[in-house]
């Protein structure tokens, strides 16, 4: 794969469509068909409901699982995908420790069945939600896309699969690829509508937001032994927002004919689970209790961004993404929706 030297801004108004979005119903990905749709781009969302919700599509769906091959060739039939966008993922590290077949079917296999369906509607552009688990360990922080991919669980050795069979058939067959790796994709949309709502929930944010709206007694904190400032784990919490724009961004920088692209994104910011609980308490004004609780398997002491990559090759730079503007857009989400979209 090839990253090359700075690209110019986007052009969104070359994007084009349409955007088969797999994954269209899940928390990212109905945030970036909003996005695209914004822009004009027309999309179609493949999606199971396995994770994702049915309220929040609007777009015209195909409700389907990536293990059905045929429905997926029936998906690039009907409707002459020019790009896709790939969601549909198992996302829990420990889920995927104890649960790897899952984690290799979902992540590796169906995703594979996307690429073939994909080669064989002679379907090109991909933008790939991929994850800086795949980094494992960093080397240095913050962590620059230079960073050994060494991943030291199934699910980052999941996205990294993806990730070569991406330049894998970007050498053999032509396919243009974006890999968007993530850190801690965060907050909701400003209007209030879209937000965050997994069953379990296990990410910190919606689980603080729970405790402020009396769901929980307390948020536990996994660990506050670790060798940071205050002991407790330091992640990069970027904008659900912020995030979509990047993937429109490599899009147009695919459809412009630019080259495979891997990148981090992430503010280059950390935040401690101390100070995401203190900032929840003055955003909601409640008291939010908290408990110290044992370390959780696998979480590494510190997952910062670093590098410039994305501003250099997508023009991207987070925008929303200040701690107190994730906690009040989650906030107004959770508070229209205190028990999820359909509960
Ligand atoms: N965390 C926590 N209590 C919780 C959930 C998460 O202390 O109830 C911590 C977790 O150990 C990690 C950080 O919050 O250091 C962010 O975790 P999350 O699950 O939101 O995202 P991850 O970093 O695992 O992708």
């Amino acid at each position: 794969m090839t990253t090359d030297s700075p690209g110019p801004d986007a052009d969104f108004a070359t994007l084009e469509g349409p955007v088969l979005v797999v994954g269209g119903a899940g928390y990212i990905g109905s945030h970036t068909v909003r996005a695209l749709e914004a822009r004009g781009v027309p999309v179609v969302v493949f999606d199971d409901f396995s994770t994702g919700h049915p309220e929040v599509v609007k777009a015209p769906l195909v409700r389907a699982t990536l293990g059905d091959r045929e429905a997926l060739k029936e998906a690039f039939a009907r409707w002459a995908p020019r790009a896709v966008m790939h969601f549909a993922a198992r996302c829990y590290v420990g889920e995927s420790v104890t649960d790897p077949s899952t984690y290799y079917r979902e992540n590796v296999i169906n995703a594979w069945n996307l690429l073939e369906a994909m080669r064989d509607a002679g379907c090109q552009e991909l933008v790939f939600s991929s994850s800086c688990a795949t980094y494992g360990i960093p080397v240095a922080l913050p962590l620059t896309e230079d960073n050994p991919q060494v991943p030291i669980n199934p699910y980052g050795r999941t996205k990294l699969h993806m990730e070569h069979m991406m330049e894998d058939y970007s050498n053999a067959y032509g396919l243009r690829y974006a890999a968007l790796r993530y850190f801690n994709a965060a907050g909701a949309a400003p209007e209030g509508d879209l937000g965050e709502d997994h069953t379990p929930e296990t990410h910190l944010i919606p689980l603080v937001l729970g405790v402020a709206l009396g769901h929980r007694p307390a948020i536990d904190i996994f660990g506050n032994d670790y060798p940071t400032p205050d002991g407790t784990c330091v992640r990069d919490y970027i904008h659900i927002v912020d995030l979509a724009d990047a993937h429109l961004r490599a899009l147009a920088r695919l459809q412009a004919g630019r080259p495979a692209l891997a990148c981090n994104l992430g503010t280059g910011q950390g935040y401690s689970v101390r100070e995401i609980i203190e900032t929840a308490r003055r955003i909601t004004g409640h008291p939010i209790p908290e408990r110290i609780a044992p370390r959780r398997p696998g979480d590494p002491p510190e997952l910062v961004s670093g590098g410039t990559r994305a501003f250099e090759v997508l023009g991207w730079q987070p925008r929303h993404s200040e701690l107190k503007d994730i906690l009040a857009d989650a906030w107004r989400f959770h508070q229209a929706h205190p028990r999820g979209y359909s509960r």
